[in-house]
């Protein structure tokens, strides 16, 4: 073991050791820089020492070797000249392949010279015995130098060239010859030494040159690449926007901004590594659809982006969003729990580079706001119209941001009936905001803009602070529908809430039904659920509303329990005139029979859509014709005139 490791020192000090491949290149480059010196010295050498001594050795033994050698040597000289040109794309096999040929190139060189050499020696008289030998020995130290890059090489030449001459000098007998064998025998050793320290230098600043190579690339790579996911960032995506556009490229381009839904509250809830994997397999999602087409980058927390080049019309564009929406729709594990995220798209498609790559990303970056305020799409395309819509959603999101404009909004009530009797059960609380500059602004503006801005639980404590304060005006036997928000579900901590308030106004519990929308529990199933259930605990009645609204993923049906089910007005429009909207009804109800929930059909406008429901398993109604939404006050002092109509109408 001790053996081995002091050999392995050695060869390595020798530089006997097999190279990096960054260190093989540069021995590559600098050798191919020396040979022209080499082949020169040892051909001009060669000639002159052959012109001298011609006459004491005769010509054929002088001028053999010179003769053969010179276009062997001009021959690889331009093989060499050749590969240095070509060597950066050369395999670096190809470039170890030809170090090795040169250090049999080297090797058989030199001894062909010392064989010439003592050939030659042997013939001349005693007194000029010395003169070949040394002037070979001179020529092969030299060439020995020229080799230093390739420390084998050397070695090659001075062991069969110097070494076979010295021994032959020693052989002599001549005391004169045997001491200057024995000072050629030192020299040797020395460049042998000089040639293993200049080979440890020269690998040394490879080595460290490599190193600050590679730590800039690092460097390069940090700032251009997102840790977590590996993929380009922001400033890789822009770097690659504004280069498509220097490049000159005048045709088609899409970018594509991504958000995903309900990112923070999973990161919340379940912890920083669980967001890491969901980012991580978003990333991952994404790229496998896009492919080679465009570029994908994470410009920071849950928002990524997606350059396309030169897309293949727009109909490709939409397909390849929509399988980035399928991708990202798909239900994930992640630590044993079962994780939907979805997405919203925001996509500008253009068929010209705008003069400004920047307006691309700045107009997807409006559809993507549209997006994730469209309740119906996932995905939108720029429109020049949308910038008008963004602007008063920021005005309206200021104005909820001031705490006195948020007083502003009231609840109107809807009554809801029992289909049977036509009791009047309850009423619905519905939001309303009449600002001065911004008009009415209708609920689903303003909820929303309320979950962006972080403050739809202070909306909903202030909306159910003012429901509770009316509904306590009412019979005992009236009961209370409140809408929950989506955002309210996931991150807030409602279900200690409104126990709280409940008990402070001393309403009973079972009087309140709370609605809650698909589309807010499928972002986050299991904290809307553990929630829910504590509200359930107490007596709170959850509804379902919306029901059958476009989303299909009917699982957690099962396995979230509901008191009730409130169809979608969609399921109700036109069940009078079309057949079909009639018989995916009475689909819908037969699921809601076998959960076992009270249904309430919404929305219900006219008198034979109430004709119609009465012949259906529907135990509430609700809707103009029986009521449109009232102030507080209308709902304590009920118009005595629309109170018989709706009598009538009822009792049909
Ligand atoms: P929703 O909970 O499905 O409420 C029913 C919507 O249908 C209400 O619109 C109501 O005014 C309207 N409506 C009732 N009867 C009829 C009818 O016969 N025909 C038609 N065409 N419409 C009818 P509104 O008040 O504009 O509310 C829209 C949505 O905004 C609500 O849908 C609900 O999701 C949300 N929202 C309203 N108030 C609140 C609130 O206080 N908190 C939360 N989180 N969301 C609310
Ligand atoms: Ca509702
Ligand atoms: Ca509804």
């Amino acid at each position: 073991m001790y053996i081995k490791r002091k050999l392995s020192r050695t060869f390595y000090a020798l530089g006997l050791m097999k190279t990096s491949d960054e260190l093989a290149r540069e021995q590559f480059l600098a050798l191919s820089k020396q040979v022209s010196i080499m082949y020169s010295v040892i051909i001009l050498n060669s000639f002159f020492l052959a012109f001298s001594v011609w006459s004491d050795v005769g010509a054929v033994n002088a001028f053999a070797f010179p003769v053969f050698i010179t276009p062997v040597m001009g021959m690889r000289y331009w093989i060499w000249r050749k590969r240095a040109k070509v060597i950066e794309s050369f395999h670096i096999d190809a470039v170890r392949k030809a170090l090795r040929g040169n250090i049999i190139a080297a090797f058989l060189i030199a001894f062909l010279i010392g064989c010439w050499t003592v050939n030659m020696m042997w013939s001349m008289t005693p007194q000029y015995f010395a003169y070949v030998p040394l002037f070979t020995i001179l020529s092969m130290i030299t060439c020995a130098y020229c080799l230093a890059s390739l420390p084998a090489a050397t070695y090659a030449v001075v062991i069969t060239g110097t070494t076979y001459i010295a021994l032959a000098m020693y052989m002599t007998g001549d005391i004169m010859m045997m001491v200057m064998s024995g000072n050629i025998m030192i020299i040797t050793g020395f460049v042998i030494y000089m040639v293993a320290n200049q080979f440890g230098q020269f690998r040394k600043l490879v080595e460290s040159r490599s190193q600050i190579v590679a730590q800039r690339a690092y460097a390069t790579r940090l700032a251009h690449h997102d840790q977590l996911t590996d993929m380009p960032n922001r400033r890789a995506f822009l770097n690659a926007l504004h280069a498509h556009k220097s490049e000159g490229n005048d045709g088609s381009v899409a970018v594509v901004m991504i958000d995903l839904n309900g990112f923070k509250p999973i990161n919340d809830t379940y912890g920083h590594a669980a967001g890491d994997k969901l980012l991580i397999n978003a990333g991952r999602c994404l790229t496998k659809v896009v492919g080679s087409a465009g570029i994908v980058a994470r410009l920071g927390g849950d928002e990524f982006a997606v350059l396309i080049i030169k897309p293949t019309g727009s109909q490709w564009i939409h397909d390849c969003v929509r399988s980035m929406l399928y991708e990202m729709n798909k239900p994930i594990i992640i630590d044993g729990h079962e994780i939907r995220l979805g997405a919203a798209f925001g996509v500008c498609h253009v068929p010209q580079m705008p003069t400004e790559a920047i307006e691309l990303m700045q107009h997807a970056d409006i559809a993507l706001y549209d997006a994730k305020n469209n309740k119906t799409s996932a995905i939108s395309f720029f429109e020049g119209s949308m910038e008008e819509r963004v602007s008063r959603r920021t005005r309206i999101e200021q104005a909820l941001s001031d705490s006195l404009q948020m007083a502003d909004i009231s609840l109107h009530f809807q009554p809801i009936f029992a289909l049977r009797d036509g009791a009047h059960t309850g009423f619905e609380a519905l939001a309303r905001w009449e600002h001065p500059d911004l008009g009415t602004i209708s609920p689903t503006e303003f909820v929303s803009a309320a979950e962006r801005c972080g403050l739809a639980t202070k909306l909903t404590i202030h909306l159910f602070h003012q429901a509770l304060k009316t509904a306590c005006q009412w019979p005992q036997n009236v009961r209370l529908s409140f809408n929950l928000s989506g955002s309210g579900l996931g991150t807030s901590n409602l279900d200690k809430i409104i126990p709280d308030i409940l008990k402070e106004m001393d309403f009973c519990p079972s009087r309140l039904s709370v609605e809650v929308t698909e589309t807010a529990l499928l972002s986050n199933p299991e904290i809307a659920q553990e929630m829910l259930g504590k509200l359930r605990d107490i007596g709170v009645r959850i509804v379902l509303d919306d029901f059958g609204a476009g989303y299909a993923s009917i699982g957690y049906l099962r396995e979230m329990q509901f008191d009730g089910i409130k169809l979608d007005g969609s399921l109700i429009k036109d069940i009078t005139t079309d057949e079909k909207s009639r018989n995916l009804l009475i689909g819908v109800l037969h699921l809601c029979q076998s959960i076992n929930a009270e249904v309430t059909a919404e929305m219900v406008e006219n008198a034979e859509q109430l004709a119609l429901l009465r012949s259906l398993p529907i135990t509430f109604v609700q809707g103009y014709l029986m009521g449109i939404p009232v102030p507080s006050a209308e709902t304590f002092e009920p118009d005595p005139d629309k109170a018989e109509l709706r009598r009538q109408l009822m009792a049909i």
